[in-house]
Formats: structure tokens, sequence, C-alpha cells
């Protein structure tokens, strides 16, 4: 499917996902997580989206709202310019072929009693793909995330969790995606497999024309893989700006808090989660104005009663009332 020149290939806007809370012995409404409160977001085709924000922040939750993996509770989500929420069937089922997902943990996202072949022919059967025998498009998925095609064979205990990954990417790449969500698809995994494992992302990017939305709460390895970055906040973007501008220049106090709590990398450690000093606050009850008054050591009288607008131009915007225009 193509979309109309400057048309985004996926384009939220106002979404809301909130998760009713239920209590007492009669499990009453007592209130929503708001895991995406007012979450707006272009990606254009052919460009890496890093999303990035401490834990419970609402990243997986976004990504699998723009996939519809979550329905959204309101707002709107197109697809090359098409409302995505009231699709037909049969355009929802395409949908699906051309958007896939690659979760963080390659050992519970690969069915333990299935073969890698099975595993990776399952969505092609779905989805009617028949070119070509299974075997033959087996062997290419295996050979293009640099495994030997008589893998196909085996069970995923007997794979790395660098190998498992790659497995997955395969099956991801299996119904011959436009766009791949990728949710912490290396945190899991030793830093010298990261890089790896991110070299495959970046490689398959080129030759496929992918399109990636990559979230991760690790600032070092949103660096590497994406063309802009968006930072999220209890449920919302508070700052996105193209890679080299946002590194260079953050603006948004908590964007700023994340990049102060980068710590030296340790040879052979794992990356530190990003983090800023202080409690996150419940999603439940976000705090009244911009919700990260009660952390922000530059916050004001108005920050507490007025949440700030989006401002700035293509290449950077924030939601900050220390920039207002
Ligand atoms: Fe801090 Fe106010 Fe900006 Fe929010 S709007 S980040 S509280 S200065």
């Amino acid at each position: 499917m193509n979309s109309l020149p400057g048309t985004p290939l996926l384009s939220a806007s106002n979404l809301r996902t909130w998760f009713p809370l239920r209590a007492g012995f009669w499990q009453r409404a007592a209130g929503a997580v708001k895991a995406l409160d007012g979450f707006n977001l272009d990606i254009s085709a052919g460009e890496t989206v890093g999303l990035v924000g401490e834990s419970g922040c609402g990243k997986s939750t976004a990504g699998r709202t723009l996939l519809r993996l979550i329905e959204p509770t309101d707002g709107s989500l197109t697809w090359h310019g098409e409302d995505l929420l009231r699709m037909s069937p049969k355009a929802l089922r395409a949908f699906r072929k051309r958007a896939q997902i690659v979760f963080q943990d390659p050992y519970s996202s690969l069915n333990p009693r299935m073969d890698i072949g099975s595993i990776l022919a399952e969505p092609m059967r779905i989805h009617g793909l028949h070119r070509g025998s299974e075997q033959d498009r087996t062997r290419m998925l295996l050979e293009s995330v640099g495994l030997l095609p008589e893998y196909a064979a085996r069970y995923p205990h007997e794979f790395s969790g660098g190998q498992r990954q790659r497995v997955a990417i395969a099956r991801a790449l299996a119904t011959e995606p436009e766009f791949i969500v990728a949710d912490e698809p290396v945190s899991s995994l030793d830093v010298s497999i990261q890089a790896q494992i991110l070299d495959l992302l970046l490689g398959l990017k080129e030759r496929l024309g992918l399109t990636y939305l990559f979230i991760s709460h690790d600032l070092g390895v949103i660096r590497l893989i994406s063309d802009r970055v968006a930072v999220m906040y209890l449920g919302r973007i508070v700052e996105i700006a193209r890679r080299e501008e946002l590194f260079r220049a953050p603006l948004h106090p908590y964007t700023q808090a994340l990049f102060a709590a980068i710590p030296k990398p340790i040879p052979g450690k794992k990356r530190f989660r990003a983090t800023a000093t202080g409690e996150v606050p419940s999603p439940a009850n976000p705090p009244a104005g911009c919700h990260f008054h009660t952390r922000c050591p530059l916050a004001f009288d108005r920050c507490r009663k007025e949440y700030p607008p989006m401002t700035g131009g293509e290449s950077h915007r924030v939601a900050c009332w220390l920039h207002p225009e």
C-alpha cells in the first residue's frame, strides 16, 4: 500500500488507552490507569522512531496500541491515511500482515514445542503467503537474520538468547511487513550481543525498506538506532526531535534528567535503565498541570495548573512552559 506524498505511514492523534481499576468485593469501577493519555505521534515510511522513557511511562502500551493489539479507549489512528480504528475486517487482516512486533523476551515469545521451521511457517500460513515452497522461504528467512538454514529443524531451547531474538525477528519478517514495533528487543541480551542485533535490524531496514518504532529504556541503544527520538512521560510524548538534535540539546527537564542519569558503561555489564530522581507518580492519578512538576527542579506556579502544549518546529518539539513558543 502506498501513502499519498506527505502522509505518515502511521499517525496517532490524542490516543488514550485506559485500563479500568476495580475495587472491593463487588469489583466496582474505581478509576483507571491512564497508560496512554493524549499520545500523539506521526511515523514516516522508512524512518526509525526511538521511544524512550522510564519503566511504566506507557511505552509498551503505545507500541501495542499502534498495532491494535490493545484497543484504545479514545483518539484516532491512521495507517497510510486510512482510519485504522474503523477498518473492515479484510483491511485489518492486511494491516496485521504489514505491521509486526518483536518482543523483549525471546525466551517466552517462541513456542517451546514448535521447531523453528514451524514457528516461521505459521505466520505465512495465517496470512496466505504461498510464494515459493515453505522450506525455501524458511531457509531465506533464517539466512536473512544470519542463521543457518538447517536450524529450521531445531527447537527454541537449543539456541542462545541472541539466536532466539534472531528467530523472533525472522518470524516478524515472515509476513513481509512494512512496519515493525521492536519492544525492548535487546534489553535481555548482553551488551556484545545487543550490538549484533542492532546491526542486524539496521541492515534489514536498509535492505527491506522497513520502518521501525524502537522502544527502549536505554538512551545508548536509542542513540545507535533512531532517526528521531520521542521521550515519553506518564502516557504522553513530552519531547520529540531528530536524534542529533535531542542528544546535542535536550530541552525538556525530564529528558535532561534522563541524560544526567546515564552512567558510564561498564564493559561486559548490561546498560542501566533511564531514571530521573524522585518517585514516578501513579498513572492512575497523574498530577494536575504538567505531569512532571512533582519531580521537576524548575517547576513554577503555572506548571502545577496547566498542561503545557507541544511547541517548536518540525525537527524539535517540546511540551514545557519554559518553551512556550
Ligand atoms: Fe518542569 Fe514546568 Fe517544564 Fe513541566 S512545564 S517540565 S514542571 S518547567
